[in-house]
């Protein structure tokens, strides 16, 4: 449910965005048996996207979408990453919400510096955003509550750790 897609030209390491909002789409299906097949890698890195849509939110109107994907998120993420079935299910609906969320407002300078910096380095977008986000985030200090920046620090470590252990 994004107002965004990207094409990458991998020949030429560079990441072309295209936003409007007549290729937002009318609806989703969220099939949770998806996530079931997705790589424990995966999972993090699309999480850690999700989630960094979510901080990047500078909308009123979206911030119940955005602060109810951060908090599914949070409580989700490391047993989606070990496996567990309902809570994949838990954070393919969380990835939507933080969509629908950066749909309404867009996004910030984290995804900015994520595409060029993926494209050119061969990083995976989520691992490129988890990096940044809290750096961009908090050196900013545009919108985010501090509160929240410390609520999540310990999952951003917990995440970084279990990706480093089976990197
Ligand atoms: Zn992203």
């Amino acid at each position: 449910m994004a107002v965004i897609i990207l094409i990458t030209d991998y020949s030429q390491k560079i990441k072309y965005p295209l936003a409007d909002f007549e290729i937002t789409p009318d609806m989703a299906i969220l099939d949770s048996d998806i996530p079931q097949t997705m790589t424990p890698k995966l999972i993090a890195y699309t999480g850690m996207d999700a989630l960094t849509y979510a901080i990047e939110n500078r909308s009123r109107f979206s911030d119940p979408l955005a602060k109810e994907a951060i908090s599914m998120i949070y409580d989700n993420i490391i047993t989606s990453y070990n496996g567990d079935v309902e809570t994949r299910g838990e954070m393919h609906i969380a990835q939507c919400l933080a969509g629908m969320a950066f749909s309404n407002a867009l996004l910030g300078i984290t995804h900015s510096l994520a595409h060029k910096i993926g494209a050119q380095y061969h990083i995976p977008h989520g691992c490129c955003n988890a990096i940044l986000v809290h750096i961009t985030e908090n050196l900013l200090h545009f919108k985010i509550d501090l509160v929240i920046i410390k609520a999540l620090k310990p999952l951003f470590l917990k995440v970084s750790r279990l990706l480093f252990r089976f990197n």
